[in-house]
């Protein structure tokens, strides 16, 4: 498919993980019960890889920078459930590079199984070796300092930031945004906005930057599931104009990040009931399974901006399904306590 982003991405080295363009579908069910604009799902969470999700996006361009630096192995950091870490490790499998990575115990009162199912019982499956840290450290610190170590042992390792966020993983999302400007223009959507679930910042930063370099004005609403609004904003502001300034000399306006922080609740990792309540949902109209750290925050966000008249003026929103239903094997209890 030729799209307005893929002569931007051709210069960058690139390997295959992903299986795309990834569906843009209707949602004609979820659109009748909450009774605003058409709601489109971009099915980012069927990447192919390991269960999906949006690492693998940005895995192509980081991985691909890995074997060009040489590596035998890649180093990354994540939450215990981190997605960014099962991607990794899959990924890592693929070319034949070791995977090691730092698990940060971020996320406080978990069950006995948190530190044994879903995303962690992927990364063993991987082969990937891993070492917990303490909540609270600056873990890229901790993982280039790893990295760093490994090297000196004779290894060659190539470290990867957590969320795979930095001016190369985010390629990945400028793909994704040309990818849904081409779908929105052969199924005929009108399209108001894109709104989505944002973490580490490089989706929505490539996102912002994919638009914005093929001369899109689509708007892109980020839900935190972590940060207050203004951390967010820079965060994805930052690493939207580093990733803006490899594709196009048009400077990126900080109004083009936005972001709404009120659905984080106690924070990162922590669903809040309307979390919980969204991934029900979206499973019992649509038959799609969202998670309770990501997806699950952005939807209780998509859920109450239709209902508050939010997207009145669009005729179409697409929210980008960015994956993570492993995790949902660790919060069991409480989505069991949903009934
Ligand atoms: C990592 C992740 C996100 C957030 O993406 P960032 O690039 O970190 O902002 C959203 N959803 C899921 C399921 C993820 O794993």
């Amino acid at each position: 498919m030729s799209h307005a982003t893929s002569d931007l991405l051709a210069p960058f080295p690139r390997v295959s993980l992903c299986h795309q363009p990834t569906a843009l579908e209707f949602m004609p069910r979820i659109t009748t019960a909450l009774g605003g604009p058409k709601l489109w799902v971009k099915r980012d969470d069927c990447t192919g890889l390991a269960t999906g999700g949006n690492k693998t996006r940005k895995l192509e361009f980081l991985i691909a920078a890995a074997i060009e630096a040489g590596a035998d192995m890649v180093v990354t950091q994540g939450a215990v459930q981190s997605n960014h870490v099962r991607q990794t490790a899959a990924a890592a499998c693929k070319f034949g590079l070791g995977c090691h990575a730092l698990l940060e115990r971020r996320v406080p009162d978990r069950a006995d199984s948190y530190e044994q199912t879903g995303n962690v019982l992927f990364d063993h499956l991987f082969g990937a070796s891993i070492e917990y840290r303490p909540s609270g450290l600056d873990m890229n610190a901790e993982a280039i300092a790893v990295t760093e170590k490994l090297n000196a042992s004779g290894r060659k390792a190539y470290f990867i930031p957590g969320g795979g966020s930095n001016e190369i993983g985010a390629l990945g999302y400028v793909a994704c945004a040309g990818e849904i400007l081409q779908q929105s223009a052969d199924q005929g959507l009108d399209l108001g906005w894109i709104v989505m679930a944002t973490g580490s910042a490089g989706t929505q930063a490539g996102l912002v930057a994919g638009l914005h370099a093929a001369g899109s004005d689509v708007p892109v609403m980020g839900v935190s599931v972590r940060q207050a609004h203004d951390i967010q904003v820079k965060n994805v502001h930052g690493l939207a104009v580093k990733t803006a300034a490899t594709l196009t000399d048009t400077p990126l306006p900080v109004e083009k990040i936005i972001v709404d922080d009120g659905y984080v609740g106690a924070g990162y990792g922590l669903p809040t009931e309307g979390t919980l309540a969204a991934i029900e949902l979206f499973a019992r109209q649509e038959g799609l399974l969202f998670d309770p750290v990501y997806s699950g925050k952005g939807l209780d966000g998509l859920i109450n901006m239709v209902k508050q008249g939010f997207f009145d003026d669009a005729k179409d929103v697409v929210f980008l399904h960015t994956g993570g239903a492993a995790a949902l094997f660790a919060y069991e209890a409480q989505l069991a306590a949903m009934g």
